[in-house]
């Protein structure tokens, strides 16, 4: 099946054959010998119908869902002794692993420095996002996957930025991916979730053995918000990725950007890796401008919204330096390109039109 038919059609177990979710708003379950299911923290079958949903969505055989994006990385990590972390990533999973975790971090793209990384370790995790966050860099997942396990290591996807529904990293040779489902697989601003999909068998039963164990499972009414939401995902990655094509046209136009970073651009560095590994480049757009011209910039949009997070239907602005990357130290945020007149733009699925037109506000800014 293809996957617009995958995110409607995995899950049709439910009783008296009904066609949406239920929400099975019990902690409890009587005659758990008879079902299967004793307890929420344990089990719950509307968490069950989204977990599966996940699976086979990312072609994987196992599905997990969390209580957050970083609850569901934490659960992976978890299973590991040893981590491996891409330099670009989303700024709350540097801090979790260097808050709770014996992690080092290095460029993933380049074949010398994740080698010597992995040098005398065995069993240890790689992990990476692509296109990453917030500079929209790109990793070859299938040569990075290669080069882990010629280590005897395990190569994990923050698949956030482009759902299954443009890139599916276990296909291409990853062991497993993470969600932040908050993003656009729920996509609708309205819940905060995580999600892990593998085919691995022995790393599947750590992570249900972690939800039981630490009680970070997702809640049946987020499980079925998330779960709902995902069978519009393929429908809305179309419109995102649309929009943010035009988007990127409209803002190349501008004297005033400096710089743009979108996996789209043709003249982007990873824009041959990610045409070959994904069949889309999604809706996030991130650009630079005077940073002085930041704050009257952001408050002359009317539509797009001055907001954390990103991959719901509403188009969204936020400030890295002082947002999404803000744990950071200086020096990490020099590093990575963030600087303080960097801006990262979601496209949301309203109309291209009335986005670049709330965009020409700030032209004379
Ligand atoms: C938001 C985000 C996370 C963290 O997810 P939460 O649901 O906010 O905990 C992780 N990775 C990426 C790429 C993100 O954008």
């Amino acid at each position: 099946m293809e996957i617009e038919t995958i995110l409607i059609h995995s899950c049709e177990n439910n009783p008296l054959g009904a066609v949406g979710t239920p929400i099975f708003a019990t902690s409890t379950f009587a005659d758990a010998a008879r079902h299967g299911y004793s307890y929420t923290r344990t089990s719950n079958p509307t968490r069950e119908a989204l977990e599966k949903t996940v699976a086979a969505a990312e072609g994987g055989r196992y599905g997990f869902a969390f209580s957050s994006g970083l609850a569901a990385e934490d659960a992976l990590f978890a299973c590991f002794d040893k981590i491996i972390c891409a330099n670009d990533t989303y700024g709350g999973t540097k801090r979790l692993l260097k808050t709770c975790y014996s992690a080092s971090f290095c460029d993933v793209s380049d074949e010398n420095a994740l080698s010597s990384a992995l040098t005398g370790t065995y069993g240890a995790l790689v992990f990476a996002e692509t296109p990453a966050n917030p500079l929209m860099r790109v990793t070859d997942i299938g040569k990075t996957a290669a080069i882990a396990h010629a280590h005897n290591a395990y190569l994990a996807i923050d698949n956030t930025f482009l759902t299954p529904a443009l890139q599916r990293p276990l296909s291409l040779g990853a062991d497993a991916v993470v969600h932040s489902a908050t993003k656009y697989l729920g996509g609708h601003h309205d819940s905060v979730a995580g999600c892990v999909a593998t085919s691995g068998e022995s790393l599947a039963e750590k992570l249900k053995n972690i939800i039981n164990t630490k009680g970070n499972g997702l809640s049946p009414f987020e499980s079925f918000l998330i779960k709902r939401g995902m069978e519009t995902l393929a429908l809305r990655m179309k419109k995102h990725c649309e929009n943010a094509e035009e988007v990127f046209r409209y803002l190349k136009t501008r004297r005033d950007i400096k710089k743009i970073y979108y996996a789209g651009d043709p003249e982007n560095e990873g824009y041959a890796v990610n045409s070959s590994q994904s069949s889309g480049a999604g809706g996030v757009i991130s650009f630079e401008i005077d940073e002085e011209k930041v704050p009257e910039f952001i408050r002359s949009l009317k539509l797009i919204k001055f907001a954390e997070s990103l991959g719901g239907n509403a188009s969204l602005i936020t400030h890295p330096f002082t947002q999404t990357h803000a744990s950071l130290s200086g020096d990490e945020k020099a590093a990575c390109g963030i600087t303080k007149g960097l801006l990262r733009l979601s496209c949301g699925t309203e109309s291209a039109v009335d986005i670049i037109n709330d965009l020409e506000r700030s032209a004379n800014c």
